[in-house]
């Protein structure tokens, strides 16, 4: 009963949750996804996130991030469109001219470095951005000291920590936080009503009201920079095409890691699946 709310997320869930397409839709239905992210050497960063939110489903995706990283990463991303941001010194600032409204879904954080120029550009995003809002990598530096605002929030704020951010989100050891997972995920997602996905060997996903899930696929092929990216574009992708938040999270989850486990299964080795590889198994993944 204590475990009530918590369950196994595997192949049967992701099969009876994901949305179908609707024959008659079109782009526009299936969300505007921005993602804010990148600096002068994480360019990379903001590419895979973007790969990987088309891969996963999204119908018009834009890129916010420094000219000097849109030109760098546009040729290998043609799907997506492009919105020049202000920097400094190669990192993002607060840019009056960006505007936030039009997009159904933000995803902000990834590759932008932690200069403490950027902390304006996270702030605006956190009051200004609507619908969900996905919080990533050194995005989650930039909150760390305003996690009160969080719960201002009048949308649904999703945080995506590995043990090591999770530890600096709640100023505890990681191991700490490795000991007792499930429990500190739920205190947290409850005090600043947030989801959490709180990635590992195990992820484990938590909305503000007690659910927890954890998911049952991935491999240590996808203990490399960039496969954490890669799945904040997917969580992106996938909270534009479903509604129910946690059940979308669960999902991008799966998703994720099924991509790499199949990769595996026919394609690469754990020593040598990219992030790359991993945006190329989403297609294997969802067949
Ligand atoms: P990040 O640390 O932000 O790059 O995220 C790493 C991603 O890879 C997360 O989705 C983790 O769950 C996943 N991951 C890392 N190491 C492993 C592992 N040994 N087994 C399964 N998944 C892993
Ligand atoms: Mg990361």
């Amino acid at each position: 009963r204590k475990y009530a709310n918590r369950q196994l997320w595997t192949a049967e869930q992701f099969q009876q949750t994901m949305p179908k397409r609707e024959k008659y839709a079109h782009k526009g239905k299936h969300g505007k996804g921005l993602i804010i992210g990148g600096s002068a050497n994480m360019p990379g960063a903001a590419a895979m996130a973007a790969k990987a939110s088309l891969k996963t489903g999204t119908g018009l995706l834009t890129v916010g991030s420094s000219e000097r990283v849109i030109q760098m990463i546009a040729p290998t991303c043609m799907e997506a469109m492009y919105l020049p941001l202000s920097d400094m010194d190669g990192y993002l600032v607060d840019d009056p001219s960006l505007s936030l409204s039009g997009y159904d879904a933000v995803a902000v954080g990834i590759g932008l470095g932690r200069s403490a120029q950027t902390a304006g550009l996270i702030h605006r995003v956190l009051h200004d951005s609507k619908g969900p809002l996905i919080i990533d990598a050194d995005g989650l530096h930039h909150i760390k000291d305003q996690l009160e605002s969080l719960s201002q929030r009048e949308h649904p704020t999703i945080l995506t920590p590995h043990p090591g951010e999770m530890s600096g989100l709640l100023n505890l050891p990681i191991s700490e936080i490795l000991k007792h997972p499930f429990q500190l995920s739920a205190e947290f997602a409850k005090e600043y009503e947030v989801y959490l996905i709180l990635k590992g060997r195990h992820t484990i996903i938590t909305a503000p009201d007690g659910r927890q899930a954890v998911t049952s696929t991935g491999n240590p092929g996808l203990a490399k920079g960039g496969s954490g990216d890669v799945l904040t574009g997917m969580v992106h992708a996938m909270v534009m095409q479903d509604q129910q938040i946690f059940q979308a999270l669960c999902n991008a989850c799966f998703v994720h890691g099924m991509a790499a486990d199949l990769m595996v299964e026919y394609k690469r080795a754990h020593h040598d699946l990219t992030a790359s590889d991993v945006i190329e198994g989403i297609s294997m993944a969802y067949r």
